[in-house]
């Protein structure tokens, strides 16, 4: 397939696959996409870094991993799975979910695997991507970086931790080579991955240390297995599952009210996690220990029946003395107790709003999304644009983020928007577009005034939501419909373009004056 692709030469002087549209990553976002652009009839190649699609829920293996979003919520609209064994799926399932969307749609076939993206440029010349890559080098006319917000592991900088001898890995890079049966464990952090790998190892290990930095909010989860009954109506009753997912979507937009409106709705659900906490931990001093000092839902709220169980168990501690320093075989609290363990699990999360992939992308201006992120904020355009950065799209870009319910549905709304700019630019010989710097602002302005009330920024924590700057860059706002409104069509009067037959060095020289001089009179309205 590749080899029948035309091969030129790019300004570098290296052979370039010529593709239209090239897609990074080929989890929800890049599947959806090349679903997408299929049905739409467009030239597209996805280039894939794994040697299989899936993204996050390829690599996140660990035990005990499962969505806390409703199975029937968690996929395509356009694919839905009468199959989920049961309301909240394992990852395995979810995985084999994505895999046979990928069979049906015939993407791998226009996938390139084990082709991971080392740098992307727009070139100033051509007017294209040059995007090089371990197994080759791509011209794009359009990017869509689809790599998603959960992909680049974050590891703590703890002294020593680099000396450890024993076994020590990322919970998104789980070892499973690695037997924990019989041996002392530690694992850092008490986010939602650790709190579903602490109770699937508990039982095994001699022994589990969790070094809590800030304790959870943790609601009960309603997950069961779906009966026979549900199976058939699911399969063979026109509508039924997508009743049972209209329900469940609409039961979860009620929660925007207390997440991002008025903080005081969210009450009920703070009951409701402290009763949860009560009835499963009796021991007053435990109960302390993993009581959150801040408000619900201004970290990820959580969901499990058997996290604070395997807590309570006696083979378990909890340290929220903090961690001084790791040594060879220890692991030392700052009140200097020495704790010997054969295994770390590094269940620390994600670099979200520091993102290393945002280095390799160089925009028109020779600035890489990193430099313009770490002067700004991880701002954009409805999710989807950086000015500066022409014919470049993101699927889960900033403040796509959601806290109540499925990402396939932002996801879902932002094809629209991509797949109808890509139209644009065919239907009407459009060569370049670039998002205008003054509809970014005002975007980027009204976002951080929507978020101002929000539990996320006044919830009294610290969380991934929030990048250095102190801004809200990650989540959306307001009720997902007004994303899907928002991004039903591309809206061309946002963005400068420049015609197909137009797009000579002049051109380019006079797009990137008037960038300039455009970001001048608007960039000190950016909110900072
Ligand atoms: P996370 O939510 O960012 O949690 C990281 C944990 O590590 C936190 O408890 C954090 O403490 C702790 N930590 C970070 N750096 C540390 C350090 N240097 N020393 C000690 N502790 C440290 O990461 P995650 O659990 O991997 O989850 C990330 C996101 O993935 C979630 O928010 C969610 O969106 C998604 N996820 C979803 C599911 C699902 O079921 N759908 C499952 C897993 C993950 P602090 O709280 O003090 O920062």
């Amino acid at each position: 397939m590749y080899m029948s692709l035309p091969v030129t030469d790019t300004a570098a002087g290296t052979a370039a696959r010529q593709v239209d549209t090239l897609i990074i990553g080929s989890g929800f976002a890049g599947l959806g996409a090349a679903i997408r652009l299929t049905r739409a009839g467009k030239d597209f190649l996805v280039l894939e870094r794994g040697n299989e699609v899936g993204g996050t829920w390829r690599d996140n293996t660990y035990p005990g991993a499962a969505c806390d979003v409703p199975s029937n919520l968690y996929s395509y609209s356009f694919a839905l799975n009468p199959d989920w064994t049961r309301s909240f799926s394992p990852q395995p399932e979810i995985q084999r979910y994505i895999s046979s969307v990928a069979d049906k749609y015939d993407v791998r076939r226009r996938t390139v695997f084990g082709c991971d993206v080392l740098g992307a440029r727009w070139n100033t010349a051509t007017f294209r991507w040059d995007v090089h890559t371990t197994t080759g080098d791509f011209s794009a006319k359009i990017l869509v970086s689809a790599v998603g917000a959960l992909c680049e592991p974050s590891l703590p900088d703890i002294p020593g931790i680099e000396g450890f001898e024993g076994e020590i890995f990322h919970s998104a890079r789980w070892n499973h080579e690695a037997d924990l049966t019989g041996k002392r464990v530690a694992v850092i952090g008490t986010g939602a991955s650790a709190i579903q790998i602490v109770p699937a190892i508990a039982g095994r290990v001699e022994h589990l240390d969790v070094y809590q930095r800030t304790a959870p909010w943790v609601l009960p989860r309603a997950d069961r297995e779906y009966t026979t009954v549900e199976h058939l109506a699911f399969k063979y009753v026109p509508g039924a599952q997508r009743l049972s997912r209209a329900l469940q979507y609409l039961t979860r937009e009620t929660q925007v009210v207390g997440l991002a409106k008025a903080p005081i709705f969210m009450k009920p659900l703070e009951f409701a996690a402290r009763r949860h906490l009560r009835r499963q931990i009796s021991d007053p001093e435990l109960r302390r220990k993993v009581t959150p000092n801040f408000r619900i839902g201004c970290k990820r709220m959580l969901i499990s029946n058997n996290y604070f169980p395997a807590l309570a168990r006696p083979n378990v501690d909890v340290i929220t003395d903090g961690i001084a320093e790791v040594r060879a075989d220890s692991v030392v609290a700052r009140d200097g107790t020495v704790r010997k363990v054969d295994a770390i699990v590094v269940a620390t999360g994600f670099h979200v709003t520091d993102s290393p992939t945002f280095a390799g992308i160089v925009g028109k201006n020779g600035r890489s999304l990193a430099e313009v992120f770490d002067e700004t904020g991880m701002q954009g355009y409805k999710g989807s644009a950086v000015a500066g950065f022409p014919n470049l799209f993101f699927l889960v870009g900033p403040n796509t983020g959601l806290g109540h319910t499925s990402m396939v549905y932002m996801i879902e709304s932002q094809l629209n928007y991509v797949v109808d700019a890509i139209d644009t630019l065919d239907r009407h010989r459009i060569g370049t577009i670039e998002v205008r710097q003054e509809f970014q602002d005002e975007y980027n302005r009204k976002l951080q005034d929507a978020l101002k009330n929000s539990v996320w920024n006044n919830g009294g924590c610290a969380s991934w939501y929030l990048d250095k700057h102190g801004n809200n860059t990650t989540l959306w706002p307001g009720f997902t419909f007004e994303f899907r409104r928002l991004t039903k069509n591309f809206d061309l009067e946002a963005y400068r373009g420049v015609a197909a037959a137009d797009l000579t060095p002049a051109v380019a020289a006079t797009v990137a004056e008037q960038t300039e001089e455009s970001e001048q009179s608007t960039g000190k309205a950016a909110v900072r």
